[in-house]
């Protein structure tokens, strides 16, 4: 989602905003304290083992909307204006990598009009732990954390990951515990101030084989990124973040008004190099037109 052309609208937040900061920090702290117990595998089927990678697509929520405007796009030329929240995970023979956490799992269970933020209404009918557990996943069994930003929609659940290794681009980094993060915004990730952290800045291959490679593309954020994953039998696939919100962005040529001075349109023009070099399919997250027909964890793609 967009977060500088609704600047204006925040500043009648900032009371409120203001007002929670006491609860929620104390709320980042209880799933800090989760994370620390020792893992337990009762119940959970044992962890898939793999010779190549695997890619699983994970429900992590919906935002409900309906302002197409805000992308450059009329509300006749977007198919589906809700939008999709996927998480993504790597199972690879030398460990599991998770991109993005999500709408939070406390969302689940309360109704939509509760959790309006920016317009976006926020909507989760399953966890994100528990469709881990579905997978054979347990907290303990990821090895790295990524995200494609730090958006409240993609860190929801960040603090559960506060036991892996988190692979974190610098300017992100920056962004996320740098002056200008709210409190509001850092209590959603609080505890990966006290994560191993292995700062990146720029494209990393994950796993050292040239198959999973976290690709720098700011713009949307000064640290954003997409995620490239080589499988075996469907080819490469190129997990675009949000790089692009909906599908018609990119077949229109459009973006938010005030990505066109940022790093977008250089890092659209580098992912579409990069697409066309390889032949790999390009998934935009969230649009709905992707997701309605992604296979969902606990199938995958190999
Ligand atoms: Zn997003």
């Amino acid at each position: 989602m967009t977060v500088r052309n609704f600047a204006a609208r925040l500043a009648p937040l900032y009371v409120v905003v203001f007002g929670m900061v006491l609860a929620c920090a104390t709320r980042a702290q209880a799933p800090a304290a989760r994370s620390a117990a020792p893992p337990s595998r009762t119940g959970i089927a044992p962890l898939p083992r793999v010779t190549s990678p695997r890619l699983y697509v994970i429900d992590c929520g919906t935002l409900i909307f309906n302002r197409p405007e805000d992308y450059n796009l009329t509300r006749d030329e977007v198919a589906d204006t809700n939008m999709p929240v996927p998480c993504f995970l790597v199972i690879h023979p030398k460990g599991v990598l998770l991109f993005d956490t999500g709408l939070s799992d406390h969302l689940v269970g309360r109704p939509v009009y509760e959790n309006v933020v920016f317009g976006y209404g926020q909507l989760k009918f399953n966890s994100l732990k528990g469709q881990l557990a579905d997978i054979g996943v347990s907290p303990a069994d990821i090895t790295y954390l990524a995200l494609s930003h730090s958006h409240f929609d993609h860190v929801g659940n960040a603090n559960d990951s506060a036991g892996s290794i988190w692979l974190a681009q610098k300017a992100e980094f920056d962004l996320m515990f740098g002056t200008h993060a709210t409190p509001q915004e850092i209590s959603d990730y609080a505890a990966l101030a006290q994560a191993r952290t292995q700062m990146i800045d720029g494209d990393h291959d994950v796993f050292g084989d040239g198959t999973v490679i976290l690709k720098y593309a700011p713009g949307h954020t000064p640290g954003h990124q997409c995620l490239y994953v080589k499988l075996a039998k469907t080819g490469g696939i190129l997990i675009a973040g949000d790089l692009y919100h909906y599908a018609e962005e990119r077949t229109l040529h459009r973006m938010p008004t005030h990505e066109q001075t940022t790093a977008t349109p250089a890092s659209r023009a580098k992912i579409e190099d990069f697409v066309v070099e390889k032949r790999v399919q390009l998934w935009i997250g969230h649009s709905t037109s992707f997701f309605r027909d992604a296979i969902k964890s606990p199938g995958w793609y190999e």
